[in-house]
């Protein structure tokens, strides 16, 4: 079933084969096909999008949902512009902790599950990308690190995606999970040099980055996901309110096909049984 969604990401050029090298991942070596998205992951949801006739809302962050006087909706405030959404099915797939931190009524509808919803354990680590003007030279595309307290992972970013160098370069650098434990709290000042000494020890070709951007991945990979990994959980029938996403199966895209597949069965129950 979840090949269905890779055939036609890759018929529609979404997502190529990975044919860069890769250095340091002897645990998966010959497990895994990898792929890439060429214009980035976030474009995998617009080719899904992009087939219907959605009017998609960005950028808001949904801080309070509250079930409609009626009963039969529901109705989700956002912080930025203090405005309110109607919705006749909410579908969350926000991390566990950012959930159960929701205001409203919802917190109602999450009794139920909060036991189980508290066990899910989330690894954490931060994520640099560093952009270069001109060429950079090394064997490798992305470079798995077992002997370094900080970084755990690098990628030549526009080699990853089978860029050229035609614009410059960008270098991605994911820490390792203890490192992001102990630094959680830390701020970017702080982390940032740490960060960029360790990586250079690895590219000390490395010239000064004209920009960087650093994020604090508190939520990253799903360590322990719910009991039993549903893939997704049914929080209210009537009106529907469903929470999944990689918290409720597994960490990666095959997760997140399942997560969603769950989903829309749910959902087209849930239409079913109002006709
Ligand atoms: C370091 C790392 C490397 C990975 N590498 C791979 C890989 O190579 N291949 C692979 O297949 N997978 C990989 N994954 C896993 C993949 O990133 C996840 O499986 C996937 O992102 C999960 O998608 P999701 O939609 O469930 O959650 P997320 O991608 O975490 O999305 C949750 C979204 O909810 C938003 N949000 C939170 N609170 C609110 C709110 N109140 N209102 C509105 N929005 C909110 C967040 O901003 C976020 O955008 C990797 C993960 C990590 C951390």
């Amino acid at each position: 079933m979840r090949f269905r969604f890779y055939d036609e990401l890759l018929k529609a050029d979404v997502l190529r084969e990975f044919t860069g090298k890769i250095v340091g991942l002897n645990r998966f070596e010959g497990k895994s096909t990898h792929f890439v998205a060429p214009q980035g992951i976030n474009s995998v949801v617009k080719h899904f999008l992009n087939q219907q006739a959605i009017n998609a809302i960005y950028e808001r962050t949904v801080d309070r949902i509250d079930m409609e006087l009626d009963s039969k909706s529901y109705v989700l405030h956002t912080k930025e512009e203090k405005e309110t959404l109607a919705a006749d099915v909410v579908v969350l797939t926000i991390p566990i902790p950012q959930l159960m931190n929701l205001q409203g009524s919802i917190q109602g509808l999450l009794e139920p599950w909060r036991e189980n919803l508290e066990k899910v354990v989330y690894s954490s680590r931060y994520a640099m990308g560093l952009y270069f003007n001109g060429l950079l030279d090394v064997p490798w595309d992305c470079k798995y690190v077992d002997d370094n307290e900080c970084v755990r992972f690098i990628a030549i970013d526009n080699a990853k995606r089978g860029a050229g160098f035609e614009n410059g370069y960008s270098v991605l650098v994911h820490t390792g999970v203890p490192f992001g434990l102990k630094h959680l709290e830390d701020t970017f000042d702080q982390v940032k040099p740490v960060i960029l000494q360790n990586l250079k020890k690895y590219l000390p070709e490395l010239p000064e980055a004209i920009s960087t951007k650093i994020l604090r991945w508190r939520y990253s990979q799903i360590y322990k996901s719910y009991l039993d990994s549903p893939c997704s959980l049914v929080l209210k029938h009537l009106p529907l309110m469903i929470a999944g996403g990689d918290s409720f199966c597994q960490s990666g895209f095959d997760g997140c096909i399942d997560s969603s597949s769950s989903m829309v069965e749910c959902i087209t129950n849930f239409i079913k049984s109002k006709m």
